[in-house]
């Protein structure tokens, strides 16, 4: 029988933060046209110490809210949460799981409205289960 490494939830949200559409190169160029990240990221590339930016900080290049990369664009969260839903080790994850897997390390703003939307659009999981949770 085969056991189950520890700590399952993380290594399936890391996995998804190794993704390709997630080449960082391309954040930095999304943020600055991201109407919810434009600001703090132009306050924060320029040393901001506003109690506005006071949460977030850039490293590399990227925006960081306490700890957690910030997410441009709604394209990219899209993936994210597909991918973050359709887990190989898990199947299906319901909304309430992809979202704590992935306000473990990513934020953005309305994530958990986001996570609802694309589960209700997931076609397996509309035929294969009763009710999403
Ligand atoms: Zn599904």
């Amino acid at each position: 029988m085969l056991s189950m490494p520890p700590a399952t939830n993380v290594v399936a949200a890391s996995t998804v933060l190794q993704l390709e559409p997630f080449t960082h190169k391309d954040y930095k160029e999304l943020y600055v046209e991201d109407a919810e990240f434009k600001d703090v990221y132009q306050e924060c590339e320029q040393g901001g110490t506003s109690e506005f930016s006071s949460d977030f900080h850039l490293q590399n290049g990227l925006l960081y809210r306490m700890g957690r990369l910030c997410i441009p664009q709604e394209d990219t969260r899209i993936c994210l949460i597909r991918e973050a839903h359709i887990l190989k080790v898990a199947g299906h994850f319901g909304a309430s799981q992809i979202v704590s897997n992935l306000q473990a390390y990513v934020c953005w703003p309305k994530l958990q409205n986001d996570v609802a939307k694309c589960i209700v659009d997931c076609k397996l999981c509309c035929t294969s289960k009763p009710t999403v949770s």
